[in-house]
């Protein structure tokens, strides 16, 4: 699997590509035409287009961005540097979100990480 870590891109690029429609599993929103594969996408897209909730709101106090979807605030938080992540890897101290992250870090992605901080150390 390749991934790109430092492109800011608001396409999903997840692992549902696989996904049939043969359960027929689609989520319409009450207010719009909008239909979602999984409920969570609908009460995301619910609060942030119909009922003015902020669910994915930016902890940097100077930016307070508000995005629709998680994987965006996280891709912004990446970009930016926008984030308060407590939960740090002891070997590479690269930061993450919430600990379901620090356990999906692979010993690649960590030395990867330990490359990128150099390459930006040298510039
Ligand atoms: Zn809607
Ligand atoms: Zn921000
Ligand atoms: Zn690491």
């Amino acid at each position: 699997k390749v991934r790109h870590p430092v492109k800011i891109s608001f396409k999903r690029k997840r692992a549902r590509k696989r996904f049939t429609v043969s359960t027929g599993a689609k989520h319409r929103c009450s207010e719009c035409a909008a239909i979602f594969r999984w409920p969570a996408d609908l009460s995301y897209h619910h609060a942030f287009q119909h009922s003015g909730e902020q669910l994915n709101v930016c902890p940097e106090t100077s930016c307070g961005l508000n995005f629709q979807f998680p994987y965006q605030l996280t891709n912004h938080q990446r970009a930016t540097g926008h984030h308060d992540w407590q939960v740090v890897c002891p070997v590479c101290s690269k930061r993450f979100g919430s600990q379901r992250f620090l356990a999906r870090h692979t010993v690649a992605s960590c030395n990867r990480y330990k490359l990128e901080q150099k390459k930006t150390d040298e510039q």
